[in-house]
């Protein structure tokens, strides 16, 4: 059964000015379209080709592991998002965050300096360990960190492809602003499961 790619939870415009229309039909309509593509072609006829998506990124390596991890993190980007989102989150997750860098503000330079630093092209995540924990993650590539065993909350893209269009080189904009756009129910909904 071939992957198709998911509908974003909002329309292509819904996040400007922050992230425009046109990064989203290059950044969706090309870049996560193409991943998805890559690992049905690479699939077909393989162990992997009835596995679900989260199976094939935690079992599979080399150019499988590189399409369904990029497949998979970018669905998990997207539905990070909100027209209405940015703000503080609130509940058990904000708790969490307080009890780990000692306010929202700190947590929020830790983990823009994680993903402003990151060299070359790849993923800042925030995640639960499997003890619990809150962990910020950098990840180059399509690393994922399911792999790990870590239950992934939050992730920003920092592949240039998520922020050139608009910003261009300044990725510390493109983390401003993707600051302003995290769905922080949905993150607090991942850290209550
Ligand atoms: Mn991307």
């Amino acid at each position: 059964m071939a992957f198709t790619l998911p509908n974003l939870p909002f329309s292509k415009d819904a996040l400007e000015p922050k992230i425009s229309k046109q990064t989203l039909e290059f950044h969706y309509g090309k870049h996560h379209q193409k991943y998805v593509d890559k690992l049905n072609g690479l699939i077909e006829g393989t162990d992997y080709e009835n596995m679900s998506l989260e199976d094939i990124v935690v079992k599979s390596e080399g150019g499988i592991f590189n399409n369904a991890a990029q497949a998979w993190n970018h669905q998990f980007y997207w539905e990070s998002l909100s027209p209405d989102g940015g703000g503080t989150p609130s509940g058990k997750i904000a708790d969490a965050i307080n009890q780990q860098w000692g306010s929202f503000d700190n947590f929020k330079d830790e983990f823009s300096k994680k993903a402003a630093t990151l060299f070359g092209s790849g993923w800042a995540w925030l995640v639960k360990t499997k003890e619990g924990k809150l962990e910020i993650i950098q990840g180059q590539n399509a690393k994922n960190p399911m792999t790990e065993g870590h239950t992934p909350l939050l992730t920003c893209d920092v592949w240039e492809h998520a922020y050139y269009l608009d910003v261009q080189n300044k990725r510390p904009d493109y983390i401003e602003n993707f600051f302003d756009l995290i769905n922080w129910d949905k993150i607090e909904e991942r850290y209550n499961q």
